[in-house]
C-alpha cells in the first residue's frame, strides 16, 4: 500500500516537475562581453512577454516564434565600463543575464574639411538645426519588425573609418563619428543591409544625399554621401536591394559611404549588428 502511494506520488511529482520545466523561463545575452557603442541581443522562452531594464531603460522585446522573444539593446558610447546585471520577469519568474563593458580608448585623429562645412553660416546654421529636428521625429516612431535574419554588409570595398573615431576638424571642433565608412568608388551600388521601409530619400546639409530605411522595432540604417538614389520615400524594401551609389556628396572628403544604425534614438556600431547571428 505504502510502496503503490509512493509510485503515484512520484509520477504525480515527475509531470509536475516536467510541467514546470517546459514553461521555466529561459534567457541568454549574446555577446556577453562588449564595448561602448556596441549592440547586444537578448533570447528570451517564455509563456508571457517577458520585461527588463538596462540602464534605466526599459528593453524592448518583440515575438519571434512561439513563445520565443528576442531584444536589440544598445550601449550608448558614454556607458561606464563594469559589469551590468540584468534581470529578465515574465510575470512568474526572473533571471539573471550579466553584461560586462570593456573599457576601450577610441582613437583620435585630425581631419580638414572645406571651412564652410565646419564654420557654418546663419543660414545653414538653421538649416542643419531644421534637418536634426526631423531625424529626432523619425527615431521615435517605433513599427513592426520588418528585418529579418542577419544584417549584410552594404557594399564589398573594405572599411576606410571605424566606429566612434573622435575628430578634431581644422584643428578647431571635435566630433565623434557615430557611424563607419567603407572606402568606394564613385557609382558603385549600394545595398540595404537589411529589409524595411525607405522614410527619407533626400540631400541634408552634412549626409548629402541620404537613404534612411525604418526595419522596425526601432532600428534604422542611414546611408550617406550618396551620388545618387536608387529608391524613394515610402518603397518597402527587402535585404540587399539597390538603394543608391557611392558619391561625395555632403560634408565628405572624397567618394565613401557613411554606414550609421540608430536604435532606439542611439547610434551603435553596425558591425556589432552585423556580427549578431539573428
Ligand atoms: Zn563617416
Amino acid at each position: 500500500m505504502v510502496t503503490r502511494f509512493f509510485h503515484r506520488f512520484s509520477l504525480v511529482l515527475i509531470v509536475v516537475l516536467l510541467g514546470s520545466q517546459a514553461d521555466a523561463l529561459v534567457a541568454e545575452l549574446r555577446p556577453s562581453e562588449i564595448i561602448p557603442g556596441d549592440v547586444f541581443l537578448i533570447r528570451v522562452l517564455a509563456s508571457g512577454t517577458p520585461s527588463g531594464e538596462f540602464k534605466g531603460g526599459k528593453i524592448r522585446f518583440f515575438m519571434k516564434g512561439d513563445d520565443e522573444y528576442m531584444a536589440l539593446v544598445p550601449v550608448p558610447l558614454d556607458t561606464e565600463p563594469g559589469d551590468y546585471r540584468i534581470t529578465i520577469k515574465d510575470g512568474r519568474e526572473a533571471r539573471c543575464l550579466d553584461l560586462r563593458v570593456r573599457r576601450y580608448e577610441f582613437p583620435t585623429e585630425r581631419l580638414t574639411l572645406p571651412e564652410e562645412k565646419v564654420f557654418l553660416s546663419p543660414e545653414n546654421q538653421k538649416r542643419v538645426e531644421r534637418e536634426y529636428l526631423m531625424l529626432q521625429d523619425l527615431w521615435d516612431d517605433v513599427t513592426e519588425r520588418m528585418w529579418d535574419g542577419v544584417f549584410i554588409q552594404p557594399v564589398d570595398t573594405r572599411l576606410s573609418e571605424a566606429f566612434g573615431i573622435r575628430r578634431i576638424i581644422n584643428s578647431k571642433k571635435t566630433s565623434i563619428h557615430r557611424g563607419i565608412d567603407y572606402k568606394g568608388t564613385m557609382g558603385e551600388p549600394v545595398r540595404a543591409i537589411n529589409s524595411g521601409r525607405v522614410v527619407l530619400a533626400d540631400e541634408l546639409f552634412y549626409g548629402g544625399k541620404t537613404v534612411i530605411i525604418d526595419h522596425g522595432t526601432g532600428l534604422f540604417s542611414i546611408y550617406m554621401h550618396l551620388s545618387g538614389f536608387n529608391v524613394s520615400k515610402g518603397q518597402n524594401v527587402s535585404k540587399g536591394h539597390i538603394i543608391g551609389f557611392i558619391g561625395a556628396t555632403g560634408r565628405a572628403t572624397g567618394p565613401h559611404l557613411h554606414l550609421s544604425v540608430k536604435l532606439g534614438g542611439i547610434s551603435v556600431n553596425p558591425l556589432s549588428l552585423m556580427n549578431l547571428d539573428l
